[in-house]
């Protein structure tokens, strides 16, 4: 966020999404003790966020969708509060300093749903046994009070109680794994900076099956009936891991899950250190590789590097879809310049990537014409600058927040053309193909 706010006002710097996100303040940590039921797909919460006020505040809010809010803590004790529209308003007993760091404690409870927006219905959703999270770019709110703002990142703690055997997988490292009659309380901690839409909770009969791989521990969990059909799909994933290292640098968190749900999905979905497939993206036949390149790419571009609002979203997907291409030409399938070429040819060319706007923050384009930049990119500078300066971008802002600008920045560093960014990010119209 970079202008301040009114006082207490609810303000997101977002342009694109401006009722989520909250000013005056930057949360630090997260902590959420949550106790779910599958079946009848209930949640008792309690969240304690530790957060900085930015500036003076007498009230603030958090973004929170239809669960019931029991009670609310500032400091220690009781504050006002009123839960509508998506928002908790809060007013502590005392104006909060400017600078001050200052503790929130909100119980609450219900049985979470997807929010419904112009994408459909995302966030925590119940799959025919269990459930799961995939948040981006606005269901954060479903399952936990936050400020949903992809810029303000902080670390977390989420303990999980659910009935013993279901597999419970949360965004974070495993730290214990505690038996009390039939339940299970798992706990999980995330130390790096992690954007709300990157949280997530997989909850499944599923099974822990190891990943081959180098130095980067990896794991899935899966429905036991795919064990064949997944060995196969995801037989090069330590591979791609690899490839992925010396082309972007050190892999940015601890390790790296997997989760096949039980149930189909429409799209693959990724989160701090997780992957998320449905099970129709395992047929034994490798169809879906690319898919996970790309998610793993996005640990990189997205997790780590997140962008400082949605505008910016091609730094994600224009990266992992050309991390596709990547490894195609290196794992012996076509090479990136016969993926552009193909792309270049069928994309209409009628969006500015750099600003597409709200309605087509998703459209193909952003995701194809964004890989074509860089391969552009890659034939103007030659493949050792372009490849020092992809490196270059994921170590300078590790854990960090980025811009269109900052990349441009760095990239006229390594000797870009002007006016190259112009013509392929502000332009509508479609720059020609380097050959
Ligand atoms: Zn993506």
């Amino acid at each position: 966020m970079s202008s301040a706010p009114s006082p207490g006002a609810d303000r997101s710097a977002d342009p694109y999404l401006p009722e989520h996100g909250n000013g005056g303040y930057r949360v630090e940590h997260y902590d959420l003790d949550l106790d779910y039921q599958v079946g009848p797909n209930r949640l008792d919460g309690q969240a304690r966020i530790s957060a900085v006020a930015t500036q003076a505040l007498s009230r603030f809010s958090l973004d929170l969708a239809d669960l019931r809010v029991r009670r609310v803590l500032v400091d220690g004790k009781l504050a006002k509060h009123t839960h509508s529209g998506g928002k908790l308003r809060i007013r502590p007993q005392r104006a909060i300093p400017e600078g001050a760091g200052f503790r929130v404690e909100i119980r609450y409870s219900g049985t979470p749903k997807p929010i419904r927006g112009r994408w459909g219905e995302i966030g925590w959703e119940e799959l025919t046994e269990g459930s799961l999270v995939a948040a981006q770019p606005i269901g954060a709110p479903s399952w936990f009070p936050c400020n949903d703002h992809p810029a303000d990142k902080a670390a977390y703690r989420v303990s999980f109680t659910a009935a013993t055997p279901f597999s419970v997988q949360v965004t974070g490292n495993l730290v214990s794994q505690q038996r009390r009659g039939s339940t299970t309380t798992h706990v999980f901690e995330r130390p790096e900076p992690t954007s709300t839409y990157l949280m997530s909770v997989q909850v499944g009969p599923y099974t822990d099956v190891p990943l081959i791989g180098g130095e980067v521990p990896q794991r899935a969990a899966i429905p036991a009936r795919l064990s064949e059909r997944f060995a196969f799909d995801f037989g090069r994933h330590g591979q791609i891991m690899d490839c992925l290292q010396e082309l972007f640098g050190p892999y940015p968190f601890g390790g790296h899950v997997v989760v096949v749900t039980d149930d189909d999905l429409d799209d693959p979905v990724e989160a701090q250190g997780m992957s998320i497939f449905g099970a129709n993206h395992v047929d034994g036949q490798r169809t879906h590789e690319r898919l996970v390149v790309h998610e793993l790419a996005h640990q990189w571009f997205g997790n780590s590097l997140t962008i400082a609002d949605w505008r910016h979203i091609w730094l994600n997907e224009g990266f992992a879809t050309y991390a596709e291409w990547l490894w195609s030409e290196r794992s012996g399938g076509p090479t990136a310049q016969q993926h552009a070429a193909d792309w270049h040819a069928q994309i209409a060319g009628d969006l500015a990537i750099a600003d597409p706007g709200v309605d087509r923050m998703f459209d193909p384009q952003v995701y194809k014409r964004g890989a074509i930049t860089l391969h552009a990119l890659r034939h103007e500078l030659g493949d050792q600058p372009f490849f020092a300066l992809l490196r270059r971008w994921a170590t300078d802002h590790r854990h960090g927040t980025v811009s269109t600008p900052d990349f441009t920045a760095l990239a006229a560093e390594f000797g870009t053309p002007d006016g190259f960014f112009t013509r392929w990010l502000d332009e509508e119209e479609l720059p020609p193909l380097p050959s």
